[in-house]
């Protein structure tokens, strides 16, 4: 993988052009998508956001959304488009199979393929460009930076500033997290230079949720939480049953696990839920205990040092079994 800025020059020449993200996008996913999506279009190219599967309806408000392709959906047209692309473009993910059924058609792509994220240990021999910083908060600042540092800064539209300020919102928590560096209020210092609208895009996100969404929280807070004090440690497990009776859609969930973390001494929160084709982790954590590691190991996963997701096949009931067994590991680790 070379160097992203060597491909600057590129730029230049109009493209067709594919931008994919992880399966589920997230707001950080869809943020930077559709900032280099608006961007790209700017400098002329032929530009499509392709999601690999459908996304939250709190995404559903943002600018060139309309546009995205959701590849579950329109499997025939996405295929179509990402064997014409002369670019793809992958954010926010750092292996190909995030990418759910479309890893197979990048693989056999004879696309130049650039990679843009902030993920741990990236799959650089997938690509031919790139840069992996997992000293970033977001992909979002990393795009920032591509049109800033690509020469571009004056490209900047509010659209494509909105998009980008979505993506850092979530991925930092609101400004919270320690990834929220002198670097991520420069930016949005400058995005509001240009006119973004910030409090508009907190309620887009954060205050836009059904009455249902509220009492399933409620529900999973009273019933289906366990707190282990002798690991600082929080778990919650969600049965598909919470999901039909309370009619939880796509990102109804997301954000659940950090209530865990709001408990004293809590160091590690971790939650599963019974999604339809596998049982979804997620794990966060406070200070120095590595989710990443924790999760690449014992549920096929991944991610940064304080926020990671993993996976099993296993059922609800086993694979929170394992969880119990495992974190006897940590115990030393966690107090
Ligand atoms: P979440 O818990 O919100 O799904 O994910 C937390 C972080 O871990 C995000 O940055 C997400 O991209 C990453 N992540 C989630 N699931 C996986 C996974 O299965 N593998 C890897 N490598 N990263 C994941
Ligand atoms: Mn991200």
């Amino acid at each position: 993988m070379k160097a992203i800025s060597e491909f600057y020059p590129q730029l230049q020449t109009a493209k067709k052009v594919v931008i994919t993200t992880h399966q589920k996008p997230d707001g950080d996913a869809m943020g930077s998508s559709l900032g280099l999506y608006l961007f790209l279009k700017t400098l002329g190219h032929r530009v499509k956001v392709i999601s690999p599967t459908n996304w939250a309806n709190f995404l559903d408000w943002m600018p060139g959304v309309k546009d995205t392709l959701d590849f579950e959906k329109h499997k025939e047209e996405g295929i179509k488009i990402i064997n014409e692309a002369e670019l793809i473009f992958c954010l926010d993910f750092n292996i190909l199979h995030r990418t759910k059924h479309v890893e197979k058609y990048i693989e056999q792509s004879n696309a130049i393929k650039l990679l843009i994220d902030h993920h741990q240990e990236p799959q650089e021999a997938a690509f031919d460009y790139g840069i992996s910083n997992t000293g970033k908060s977001s992909t979002c600042e990393m795009v920032y930076d591509f049109i800033v540092e690509s020469g571009h800064s004056d490209k900047i539209t509010i659209d494509i500033a909105t998009c980008l300020y979505t993506g850092v919102m979530t991925d930092t928590g609101s400004f919270k997290f320690p990834s929220t560096t002198a670097s991520v209020h420069r930016m949005v210092a400058h995005l509001k230079e240009l006119g973004l609208q910030h409090s508009i895009i907190h309620e887009n996100i954060y205050d836009n949720f059904l009455e249902n969404r509220l009492k399933f929280i409620g529900n999973a807070l009273l019933n289906r939480m366990d707190i282990l004090y002798e690991y600082n440690t929080a778990v919650m497990y969600i049965p598909k049953s919470d999901l039909i009776k309370f009619d939880i859609k796509t990102g109804d969930t997301e954000g659940l696990v950090n209530y865990l973390l709001t408990i004293e001494g809590i160091k590690l929160g971790a939650i599963v839920i019974d999604r339809d084709e596998e049982r979804k982790w997620s794990f966060r954590s406070k200070g120095n205990f590595d989710v990443n590691t924790f999760a690449r190991l014992h549920f096929e996963g991944g991610g940064h040092v304080n926020a990671a997701g993993g996976r099993s096949s296993e059922s609800l009931e086993n694979t929170l079994q394992k969880f119990y067994r495992v974190i006897k590991q940590y115990e030393q680790q966690l107090q």
